[in-house]
């Protein structure tokens, strides 16, 4: 029977039993936790690439994007580290919007988490300015930004596997004895499929 000890905020340690354990905490968050399952466990958790992303949201005092360019919803896909600006597909007309000012990927949400929000800010606008002009600073009131690689307990966007017909990704598509895993970017052992009498945990 799976067996789970966590230290409560108050700091004492609570144990936990439960005939089955889903583990869906992002893989490489997983990969740092003491468990028993075994090394190659830890290895194919950590084989998953976790995937920086970033977005950064720029709220408008006005709608100019539909005012004088006719734009109501959609992306532009931009050639800069931007990546992509996403327009409102809600409020249509309505007297303020916000913008997604980059939704982006990789080397580029790297290199914007790396800078405070400030300067994040300051060079998302600059590339924006080229394709929309002016406004796109003068009409600028508020934004906000996040990157998902720096938030704690979730540290990526999503990830991505190397392979996905190779032994790690194989073992995670099998439970541990009652552990099975269910983490981000779909590797997913599931009840039934590969083990209809469960083993019991190692311990
Ligand atoms: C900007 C953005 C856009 C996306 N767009 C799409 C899309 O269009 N389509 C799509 O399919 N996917 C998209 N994704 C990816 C998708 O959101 C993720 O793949 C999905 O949310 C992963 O779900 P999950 O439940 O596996 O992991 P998460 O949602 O990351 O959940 C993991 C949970 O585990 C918790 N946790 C961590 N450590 C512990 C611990 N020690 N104890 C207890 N809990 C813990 C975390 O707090 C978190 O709540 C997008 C992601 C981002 C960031």
């Amino acid at each position: 029977m799976p067996r789970s000890r966590t230290r409560t905020p108050s700091g004492r340690t609570r144990t936990q039993r439960a005939d089955f354990v889903v583990a869906a905490m992002p893989p490489m968050v997983m990969a740092r936790l003491k468990h028993n399952l075994g090394t190659d466990i830890t290895a194919a958790l950590k084989y998953a690439v976790p995937t920086p992303v970033g977005k950064i949201g720029l709220e408008y005092r006005s709608r100019w994007w539909e005012t004088d360019e006719h734009i109501y919803g959609g992306i532009t896909p931009t050639d800069t580290d931007l990546a992509t600006i996403w327009y409102p597909s809600y409020g249509h007309q309505g007297r303020r919007g916000t913008l997604i000012g980059y939704y982006n990927f990789g080397a580029n949400a790297v290199a914007y988490s790396d800078l405070p929000h400030a300067q994040r800010l300051a060079r998302a606008v600059s590339r924006g300015v080229k394709i929309h002009g002016d406004k796109y600073r003068t009409e600028l009131d508020h934004s906000f930004s996040v990157a998902w690689h720096r938030t704690p307990h979730i540290e990526a966007g999503w990830v991505d596997w190397p392979s996905q017909t190779g032994p790690e990704y194989k073992l995670l598509n099998q439970p541990a004895g009652h552990v099975y895993f269910a983490a981000t970017g779909s590797a997913m052992s599931s009840p039934g499929s590969t083990a209809r009498s469960p083993r019991p945990a190692r311990s």
